[in-house]
């Protein structure tokens, strides 16, 4: 059995956690988003949801100590995945190396999903509530009729802290200092894919899928 290991890497708004939802469907592999584990933590109120909200709601890193035992208690279990949002630093990335080292399972990929900051913004803003109702509208992808303004009660949308312009400029700066350097770190391995992240949803995973059987083979040919 040909074995997937795979990094989704890429910035925020960049459409990796939509893709390895997708992929997670067609090919048996467990898709990890430290994101979606940090969000369920602060709903549960844990220890770790309560230490990491704080810099969560800044658009800043959860720091690498708590990430990396996060995901070593996760990959435990596991030797087929899709890793969303992790790592995000240097040392997380090393971290990882050396997890997968000692259980003889390097990553078989890396995809890098590419796409223009101008376009990141627009997508990471595009979230809007009814702060009344709870209804929630995607500026791009299911607009209200007037911008700003509910369809039902004509009263004005809001955004939540994390899709406010500011934070969503703040996660990117972030990901320019401390996740890009990931490219070249993976790049040097012979690891990492570029997809253009910058298409349509359909567009992305059929490039997704195109690299199912050269991140197999990187697993046959070690
Ligand atoms: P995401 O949904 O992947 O954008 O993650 C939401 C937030 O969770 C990020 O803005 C960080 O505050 C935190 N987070 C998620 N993954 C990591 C990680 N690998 N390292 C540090 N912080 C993280």
């Amino acid at each position: 059995v040909s074995e997937i290991r795979v990094v989704f890497l890429g910035a925020p708004g960049a459409g990796k956690g939509t893709q390895a939802t997708l992929l997670r469907q067609q090919a048996s592999v467990t898709h990890f988003s430290t994101g979606d584990v940090l969000r369920r933590h602060r709903i549960e109120k844990t220890p770790l949801g309560l230490q990491a909200e704080a810099c969560m709601d800044r658009g800043e890193l959860v720091p690498d100590a708590l990430i990396i035992a996060l995901v070593e208690a996760e990959l435990a279990t596991t030797s087929m995945f899709v890793l969303d949002g992790f790592p995000r630093t240097l040392s997380q990335a090393e971290a990882l190396d050396t997890m997968l080292a000692t259980r003889c399972m390097p990553l078989t990929g890396v995809l890098f999903f590419d796409a223009p900051r101008d376009l990141l913004l627009r997508r990471l803003t595009a979230r809007w509530v009814n702060p009344r109702t709870g209804r929630i509208y995607n500026t791009i992808t299911d607009p209200p009729r007037a911008a700003g303004i509910d369809d039902d009660d004509g009263l004005p949308l809001e955004q939540r802290v994390d899709d406010t312009l500011e934070t969503a400029t703040r996660r990117l700066d972030v990901y320019e200092q401390q996740t890009a350097p990931l490219i070249a770190y993976y790049t040097q391995r012979g690891l990492l894919t570029r997809i253009n992240a910058a298409a349509d949803i359909e567009d992305v995973a059929a490039q997704v899928r195109a690299t199912i059987p050269a991140l197999q083979r990187m697993e046959t040919h070690r």
